[in-house]
């Protein structure tokens, strides 16, 4: 069942295609094309056959883990089930074939397209405008980040700090930072979110805005919100959402009703769209009407029955990408939420909510569980019951995907020891769900009778337990045949 490198099945002169004897005379390369262009043979490049090499793929891809393969309950990453739809309106040749640099004239379905997709995400989220540029959530942070700095700028007031709570998404002091801002934590108190007073005893008018993640990253809402962006509106700052995590509340409540002047979405997570190994996504930022100047150009404007791109918009932030970001996965999202439409929205944000909650219920007392009440879409455990056994978290993990899991987020939030982050989606059956707490169940006992097939986990896999740092460390990137 070992399946060798590429490079391992070559043999000399073997072909992957046999085609008829030309009946033409032959052409070598070097007759058409000057010697600068040409390259000398590849040493080592491999001769296999077509069917070796469809194989080949073929079964390295079946030793991945993907949602089209099982129960992927990522916290904080919305591995939702992506619907195939989706696929065939992506590839839609009218679609895919555009060129970027095809006139508007020429691309007034895209247009619209992307015009309409900024209103429906203005919609959900309660913003007065969206831009579709960012390539990626924390993209789409660095881009709200940028515009609030410039708007300081402009106003010949530039301020340097940013308020971020522990409970925040790690990309948010990240992209603040990049944003030349010093970034000043706020703790979560003992209900797990942030207070008013906390707020409030580090504000001041040097402080450019307060960046939370809601739902934060321990799966609660931020309930304090409206009265904490009170506080900060006072002294002149804004409120940045990281809305990664959309799908506890899309179609439930509107983040701009909650004084909230920046919002990132994640189209790859709360809008379906297969995502995973660094990309693609789409990170739409929207905004309040202050900030709208300064959203990154051009933007999407309609004038009658026309639409247009504008490139006329002095305060803006500038280009943040090439083009006008990642079309393909905007049209993903356009389809599903067309296809969801308002209700559909809803009764998913209801049932990513229910089913994580249902877990959460089932594993409390078998899993040590840090804040016990009701939580968003993902909910967070510990490993702390089983640590007493010496079984900790990697652990847990390891073991089920002896069961056919991927792991929940492991050692995220870092504000819990040990954390176990479980986000199972509105997409999952609740005989999957069953399924996987049974799983967990078994683990549990397992780490108390017989820590061992724990520890050593995973025994039913490929290969077992990795040394996770060593490829990061010293990565084997060329074949040395
Ligand atoms: C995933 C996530 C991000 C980062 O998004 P990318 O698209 O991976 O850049 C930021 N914040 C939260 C809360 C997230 O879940």
């Amino acid at each position: 069942m070992d399946e060798p490198l590429i490079f391992e099945k070559s043999a000399d002169k073997r072909k992957g295609v046999s085609i008829a004897k030309s009946d033409v005379p032959e052409i070598s390369p070097q007759d058409v094309i000057s010697k600068e262009f040409l390259r000398d043979d590849i040493k080592g490049f491999p001769e296999v056959s077509e069917i070796d090499t469809a194989r080949h793929w073929t079964r390295l891809s079946q030793w991945n883990f993907g949602v089209d393969s099982g129960f992927y309950p990522l916290g904080s990453c919305t591995m939702k089930y992506n619907p195939k739809i989706n696929e065939d309106v992506a590839r839609l040749a009218g679609f895919s074939k555009a060129h970027p640099y095809q006139s508007d004239e020429l691309s007034q379905g895209a247009l619209q397209l992307m015009y309409e997709l900024e209103g429906f995400l203005c919609e959900i989220s309660g913003m007065d405008a969206v831009t579709l540029q960012p390539a990626a959530g924390a993209h789409g942070e660095l881009c709200g980040m940028l515009m609030i700095a410039q708007y300081f700028e402009e106003k010949g007031k530039p301020r340097k700090k940013v308020i971020i709570p522990d409970t925040a998404h790690g990309t948010n002091p990240a992209s603040s930072h990049l944003a030349g801002f010093s970034v000043v934590p706020v703790k979560e108190e003992n209900g797990g979110v942030i207070t008013p007073s906390a707020v409030a005893s580090v504000m001041d008018e040097d402080t450019a805005a307060l960046m939370l993640t809601n739902p934060n990253t321990l799966g609660l809402f931020e309930k304090h919100i409206k009265e904490i962006a009170n506080i900060v509106h006072k002294k002149g700052g804004f409120i940045y959402c990281d809305g990664a995590n959309l799908n506890a509340l899309m179609g439930i409540a509107k983040l701009g009703d909650m004084g909230v002047d920046v919002i990132q979405f994640n189209l790859h997570k709360t809008f379906s769209t297969p995502h995973g190994g660094g990309g693609p996504g789409s990170g739409p930022v929207g905004v309040k009407k202050a900030l709208e100047p300064y959203l990154p150009k051009p933007r999407i404007i309609k004038k009658g029955k026309r639409f247009s791109f504008d490139y006329q918009r002095p305060k803006s932030i500038g280009k943040l990408r090439a083009f006008y970001g990642n079309f393909g996965i905007m049209l993903r999202a356009y389809c599903y939420i067309k296809i969801m439409g308002a209700d559909g929205l809803k009764k998913a944000s209801e049932m990513a909510v229910l089913n994580a909650n249902y877990i959460k219920e089932k594993l409390k007392g078998h899993y040590h569980l840090p804040y016990d009440q009701t939580c968003m879409h993902e909910c967070v455990f510990s490993d702390k019951f089983q640590a007493e056994k010496d079984v900790h978290t990697l652990d847990i993990a390891k073991r089920l995907m002896d069961y056919g899991f991927h792991p929940p987020t492991i050692y995220f939030p870092l504000i819990v020891s040990g954390a176990i982050m479980t986000e199972p989606t509105e997409t999952e059956t609740k005989e999957t769900l069953d399924n996987f707490i049974d799983a967990m169940i078994q683990i549990a006992k397992e780490a108390r009778e017989n820590p061992d097939i724990v520890k050593n986990a995973p025994h039913t896999t490929r290969v077992s337990r990795l040394d996770e740092a060593r490829a990061a460390r010293n990565p084997v990137l060329r074949w040395k045949g």
